[in-house]
């Protein structure tokens, strides 16, 4: 039976790149909001235009924009990894509503545990490519050849962010909008913590493990 799974965690705790593993090993669709709102951005769409502002000053953007997003990119099949939504409470109830509707429900809602020096020490080193997405870190994952993607030869780029200042306003925004999820989630049986402050193979082989457990 196809997973429908929700990556949750504070920015940086390693979502992304656990989704793309696990999503390209389990042929499940992974859904990332700040991957579609940066190509948005990137194309200048509507969409892109509004949430610009939000995103340099590392807040949320505002749910009614994210939550029509998710309506129209969510599978009808299910089938997917969600990372980076839901990220407040109001997105969370949104999402259930619309999983009722379509007659799915949450195989499990994975907690990325990593503590808050690990995700500024983890940002401050991420770089991204450009072209295909793919994400790297200077020391825990670097690409072969200096600051050029694997994949694609692309220029890889550090995120705008990425920098200090706007990553403290991330964990702060996570602390006061996000972690109430896990509350949320906790009351009904599907929430499962795990470790993200391991190596990145080690936390696949988890993940693996965790979905074998759930069954379902
Ligand atoms: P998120 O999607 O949660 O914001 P990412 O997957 O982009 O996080 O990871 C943030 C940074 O940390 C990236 O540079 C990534 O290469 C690196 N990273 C991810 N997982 C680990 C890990 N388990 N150990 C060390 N570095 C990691
Ligand atoms: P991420 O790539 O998940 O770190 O997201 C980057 C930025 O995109 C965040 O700091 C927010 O500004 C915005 N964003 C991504 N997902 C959401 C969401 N579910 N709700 C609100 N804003 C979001």
């Amino acid at each position: 039976m196809k997973k429908n799974l929700v990556f949750l965690g504070p920015p940086g705790a390693g979502k992304g790149t656990q989704a793309k593993m696990l999503s390209q090993e389990l042929g499940l669709i992974h859904i990332s909001t700040g991957d579609i709102l940066r190509s948005a951005v990137e194309k200048r769409t509507p969409l892109g235009v509004k949430a610009k502002e939000y995103m340099d000053r590392g807040e949320l953007v505002p749910d009614d924009l994210i939550i029509a997003l998710i309506e129209e990119v969510l599978p009808q099949q299910g089938g997917f990894v969600l990372d980076g939504f839901p990220r407040t409470v109001a997105q969370a109830k949104a999402l259930d509503r619309l999983l009722d509707r379509k007659g799915m429900n949450l195989s499990a809602v994975i907690l990325f545990d990593v503590p808050d020096d690990t995700v500024v020490e983890r940002l401050s080193g991420r770089r991204i490519c450009p072209r295909c997405g793919a994400v790297y870190h200077i020391r825990y994952n670097p690409p072969r050849e200096d600051e050029i993607c694997d994949r694609c030869g692309a220029k890889l780029i550090q995120r705008e962010d990425d920098r200090e200042e706007v990553i403290r306003k991330r964990l702060s925004v996570y602390r006061e909008q996000t972690a109430p999820l896990v509350e949320y989630y906790s009351e009904r049986d599907i929430l499962v913590k795990l470790d993200a402050s391991r190596p990145i193979e080690e936390i696949h082989r988890r993940l693996l493990e965790i979905l074998n457990e759930k069954g379902n």
